[in-house]
């Protein structure tokens, strides 16, 4: 590993990418710096701009699948870590969170405080910058229920700007962050504005299992989800097979209504049968984890080194010496007999790097 200088911010060489992400596999970033002020972040772009070279947006990686040749550009890890701004008003705090702070961490503090809105979030992994680019979503809550705005630098014009909800074009696992203007901006801050007199969200079936006494506060939720989340591997603990993943691999497909009763055929079952939820435009959403098993993928099936988790069918995972090729090969096999099975087309979640 090398370090080139530039006036205020470090750039280093040959930095290998798998510790910085929760599949813990991958190769080595050409250029990787680690930016901790929008001042740098602004150096870190133009370092890459006058070298031609691609640039890369790195949170906390729990969202991602780097090749094993890794990346031949700059990655610009966010680290901008300032404290949390608390604004409050008679009805609602506007909370200010600065997008290399560590998701868990605000919800926890949030849930401290006795607010309501995002306690169904605990335990998603990944930096707060992050949450934004996929909509994160989880038992009921997505942060677009509370974000009012998105700070980011536009390299389009090279400022800062401030992206108004409507701006950000949410949808499910979407945004213009990870479609339309996917690569134009990068997120500094985020702003949540949580109501004071909202209620813990216990709209999940498992949710609601789990309270049979009192109301529950935001921070009994909290760790009421966290310990769901563990039961199904959906949380990090350092050391468990199942934590090496990237949580859900595959998003659920929403599709026609009509391939209900093709797919009540393929198994002999009544339509009734099958889970579904409804989606926009008359559509049907099905859940992706149980496409996979009725296609004869269960927990804990291998393929070499990459897997699928002991607790959960959706997760994929590395079982100790993945490569990005094994989990790649995995992938392509499930999506392949889903096809053939359904005439699904699942979609991978997390984002891919240097493939
Ligand atoms: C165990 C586990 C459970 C999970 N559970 C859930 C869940 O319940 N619901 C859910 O929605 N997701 C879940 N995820 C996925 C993941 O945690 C979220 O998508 C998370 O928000 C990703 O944030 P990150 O900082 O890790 O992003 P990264 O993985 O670092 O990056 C993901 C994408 O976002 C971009 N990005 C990151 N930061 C910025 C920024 N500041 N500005 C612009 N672009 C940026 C990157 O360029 C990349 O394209 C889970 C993951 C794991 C490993």
């Amino acid at each position: 590993m090398q370090s080139l200088t530039s006036p205020t911010i470090r750039i280093e060489q040959d930095v290998p990418l798998a510790p910085y992400t929760t599949f813990r596999i991958g190769g080595p970033a050409r250029f990787f710096c680690e930016v901790t002020t929008e001042a740098a972040l602004l150096e870190g772009v133009d370092y890459a701009r006058q070298r031609d070279f691609s640039l890369f947006i790195l949170g906390g990686g729990s969202n991602l699948l780097v090749s094993d040749a890794g990346f031949d550009g700059l990655v610009l890890h966010i680290a901008i870590d300032q404290p949390i701004q608390v604004n409050p008003t008679d009805h609602a705090i506007d909370y200010i969170v600065s997008a290399g702070t560590d998701w868990n961490s605000f919800v926890l503090q949030v849930c401290e405080q006795g607010i309501s809105g995002i306690e169904c979030l605990a335990g998603i992994p990944g930096s707060v910058g992050g949450t934004p680019v996929q909509n994160v979503g989880a038992y009921g809550q997505e942060v677009a229920d509370t974000i009012t705005s998105v700070r980011a630098l536009d390299l389009q014009t090279n400022s800062f700007v401030d992206l108004t909800h409507k701006q950000c074009g949410f949808a499910y696992r979407r945004s213009i962050f990870n479609t339309s203007h996917r690569n134009r901006y990068i997120v500094t801050a985020v702003t949540f504005r949580l109501d004071r007199t909202a209620k813990p969200n216990l709209t999940y079936t498992d949710l609601k299992r789990h309270f049979d006494g009192p109301a529950p506060t935001p921070i009994d939720v909290y760790h009421a989800v966290r310990s769901i989340r563990h039961g199904k591997g959906m949380l990090i603990v350092e050391g468990e097979a199942d934590s090496r993943s990237a949580g859900s691999f595959f998003k659920n497909p929403i599709v026609a209504k009509d391939l209900l009763p093709q797919i009540a055929i393929t198994l002999d079952i009544p339509v009734e049968k099958i889970p579904h939820w409804p989606a926009d435009k008359g559509q049907v959403k099905l859940p992706a984890a149980w496409l996979l098993e009725q296609a004869g993928f269960s927990k804990n099936f291998a393929m070499g080194q990459a897997g699928i988790s002991s607790r959960h069918t959706l997760a994929l995972i590395n079982r100790g010496s993945a490569t990005a090729a094994d989990i790649a090969a995995l992938r392509d096999t499930i999506q392949q007999q889903v096809k053939a099975r359904f005439n699904i087309q699942l979609e991978q979640e997390p984002v891919q790097l240097g493939f």
